[in-house]
């Protein structure tokens, strides 16, 4: 059979050394799944060479006498948020570690964003996209993951997430991303990260070393990237975390316990989690603050006058650097803050942005926006702000 086939291609004209492959009796093996590695990297790689930095705004307030405020706008992403550099990385340490190849299926549990975006990542490198989550996620992102030829799987309760996305994974011989868990090692903290981009963004301005950076936590991965990026450059400025109602991270901050759950999902979708997630990492962190979420959404709305509109999670950011900087102001002290924006207001129309959604649930903004209002135009932090709701 063999001298058959190579008499066939010396007649032919070939080289018996082409014999076909099965015949040779010692080879190395075929690599095909190495190879479709090396395309799916250089398909990652080139996406990022397609897309610019994310800006940095310096946005002006007249009552903010000697601090200069900067929002690191990561809602320009191309899939609106800053889940595209989690989606980005998650993706890269599966294929790097070997735990995603040619057929896995993606897996992952999500309040939206991180979903949107790696339905997004899994259609680049032609893989199946299931995201695991809570009914109440908004249409927006449901619609943004189907665009993508992602499916949704529907839980009732934010705690439920974890199991049935790993339940699924199981079923299809697919791969569990686990933001939750792998975030903060799947970024690379010492550069390429947001904080090295905020960092060398900031290199010529006035104050080019902020006295604070003020940001919220889902995952808590950014702000474990950005807390060990600022050890790492030996740099001055510190990193507060904001959190929000019904979440654990604040409470294990002040008391150090792990185990902490609560009972009820957070109603700022992005930020505050039932359970403190293993990428939240508080070693890293020199203050923490939480908020009301009506006012996280007062600040929403305020900035969405004053810029554009934004999700809640950067309402709670920009709330909590207003916060550092009325500390600042009634000490004295001068200098730049930064905050970011995660996402924009269009996926919440139906929600934050909706006065009728408000009420339903108990949520009463206007005291806050007009003291937020006052702040910023005036200087004067005044109730309810600091009040009741507010712990730090
Ligand atoms: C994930 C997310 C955050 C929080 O970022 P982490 O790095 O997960 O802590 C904030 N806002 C939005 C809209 C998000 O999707």
């Amino acid at each position: 059979m063999g001298n058959d086939v190579i008499s066939a291609a010396v007649l032919e004209g070939a080289s018996p050394l082409f014999a076909p492959l099965e015949q040779v009796p010692c080879h190395l093996p075929l690599c095909a799944e190495r190879e479709w590695a090396r395309n799916a990297i250089a398909l990652i790689e080139s996406d990022a060479s397609r897309s610019a930095d994310t800006h940095m705004i310096r946005l002006p307030f007249a009552g903010l006498s000697g601090i200069s405020v900067y929002l690191k706008d990561e809602s320009t992403h191309p899939t609106g948020s800053l889940k595209h550099r989690l989606a980005r990385s998650l993706i890269l340490y599966g294929i790097c570690n070997g735990l995603i190849g040619r057929d896995t299926t993606l897996v992952e549990a999500s309040s939206g964003s991180t979903a949107v975006s790696e339905a997004y990542f899994a259609r680049l490198l032609n893989l199946r996209f299931i995201a695991v989550m809570t009914r109440g996620t908004s249409r927006k992102k449901v619609e943004a993951i189907e665009s993508f030829g992602g499916t949704c799987h529907f839980v009732e309760r934010a705690g439920e997430v974890y199991d049935a996305a790993r339940r699924i994974a199981a079923e299809t011989g697919g791969h569990y991303l686990d933001q939750f868990t792998f975030a903060e090692r799947a970024t690379d903290w010492r550069t390429k990260n947001v904080a090295e981009s905020i960092f060398s963004q900031m290199q010529h301005e006035p104050d080019p070393v902020p006295e604070w950076v003020v940001m919220s936590a889902g995952t808590g991965g950014t702000s474990a990237t950005i807390g060990r990026y600022i050890r790492y450059r030996n740099l001055a400025t510190r990193l507060c975390v904001v959190d929000v109602e019904h979440s654990v991270f604040y409470d294990c901050y002040k008391s150090g316990d792990r185990g902490l759950t609560g009972q009820q999902g957070s109603r700022i979708e992005g930020i505050g989690r039932p359970r403190v997630e293993p990428s939240f990492v508080p070693e890293v962190v020199d203050h923490m603050v939480r908020v009301p979420d009506a006012a996280s959404i007062a600040a929403m709305r305020v900035l969405a006058g004053r810029l554009f509109p934004v999700g809640a999670s950067t309402g709670a950011n920009f709330l909590g650097l207003c916060w550092i900087a009325s500390l600042m102001m009634a000490e004295g002290r001068k200098g730049s803050l930064v905050t970011l924006v995660c996402d924009r207001g269009d996926r919440y129309a139906d929600t934050y942005y909706d006065d009728a959604w408000l009420k339903q649930n108990g949520l009463d903004i206007a005291p806050y926006v007009s003291a937020i209002e006052t702040f910023l135009d005036h200087g004067r932090f005044e109730a309810p702000l600091g009040g009741a709701g507010f712990s730090f």
